[in-house]
């Protein structure tokens, strides 16, 4: 039995079990690093009658993964207040006294869609979630992508037109970069009003579908995804795929000359299979992992 955790700035999500059929989970608010965790750490030992192998942590960030660093699997320099550079993955191990596989929460939802939902068998792909803000994890030769420390593709930057959006953004590092201009605040700011309270015909919507489509371009460029998976509250108004799918194909201009982009954007810009699951269910594959681990290194 393995134990998961999501780690969001707002709620977390724990599980006990084997696979997404075979879960037992709960959900309570994000307080103070240490009421939280320890609420996770209770319920963990209560749901696996102490037979827990492993647990796998999916966190918001950014976190330090760098196995050799003094600092790995600490939560970093996150605006969110008392949680800059807290021992996460210590904290649960010390607790638990089982091995800890640690990863960022779209790196975690990334791997639940590779194991279990709309990335089987796929070598490359992208998760994407876009809501209170914008992350992504890339699987890429059938790994997930973490180089220096981790890919932060919210932040990247695009084209910014003030003459016909003139929100300035609301990330406190860049301003107006994916995340600033695209995030669901980002909307609420310029447009006053939730992204679920904005009907589908508003013009915030052409604008979205537009922001979005033109950090895919970047990606469909740079990491040659075989899918994309959009997740988040965001993209729950279903609307917003056809639209981004339109404008991502009109950006491309027929330039990658593969089939899944020029006739079945369709079936290359999709939501999650596990929904809102995602992230949880991949954090139990990084609780498998880091047991895998264990294992490999206990024997001869
Ligand atoms: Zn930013």
């Amino acid at each position: 039995m393995f134990g998961a955790i999501e780690a969001g700035g707002t709620k977390f999500v724990c599980a006990v079990g084997t696979n997404p059929d075979d879960m037992k989970l709960t959900q309570f608010p994000t307080t103070s690093p240490e009421a939280t965790t320890a609420s996770a750490i209770d319920f963990l030992r209560e749901q696996s009658q102490r037979e827990l192998k492993a647990v796998g942590i999916g966190s918001f960030g950014p976190v330090d993964l760098r196995l050799a660093s003094p600092t790995f699997g600490y939560i970093t320099s996150t605006p969110k207040s008392g949680w800059q550079n807290y021992d996460f993955a210590g904290a649960v191990r010390t607790a638990l006294g089982v091995p800890v596989g640690f990863d960022t929460d779209v790196n975690a939802a990334a791997l639940g869609e590779a194991r279990w939902g709309a990335a089987q068998s796929l070598s490359d792909f992208l998760y994407l979630t876009i809501g209170t803000g914008i992350g992504g994890g890339a699987v890429v030769n059938g790994r997930v992508l973490h180089g220096l420390l981790h890919p932060e593709m919210g932040h990247i930057r695009i084209p910014h037109d003030l003459k016909s959006d003139s929100y300035p953004g609301s990330c406190p590092f860049h301003g107006d970069c994916l995340e600033g201009l695209a995030s669901g605040p980002a909307m609420q700011q310029r447009w006053g009003m939730p992204p679920e309270g904005l009907p589908a015909n508003h013009a915030a919507w052409v604008l979205e579908a537009h922001y979005l489509a033109l950090g895919l371009v970047t990606w469909v460029c740079t990491l040659s995804p075989r899918r994309i998976l959009l997740g988040g509250g965001v993209m729950r108004q279903e609307w917003l795929f056809e639209m981004i799918r339109e404008d991502l194909g009109r950006l491309l201009n027929g330039y990658v000359r593969a089939k899944e982009l020029m006739e079945n954007l369709n079936q290359y810009v999709i939501p999650p299979k596990l929904g809102n699951r995602s992230g949880i269910v991949g954090a139990l594959v990084l609780a498998e992992q880091a047991y895998q681990k264990q294992q490999d290194l206990a024997s001869p």
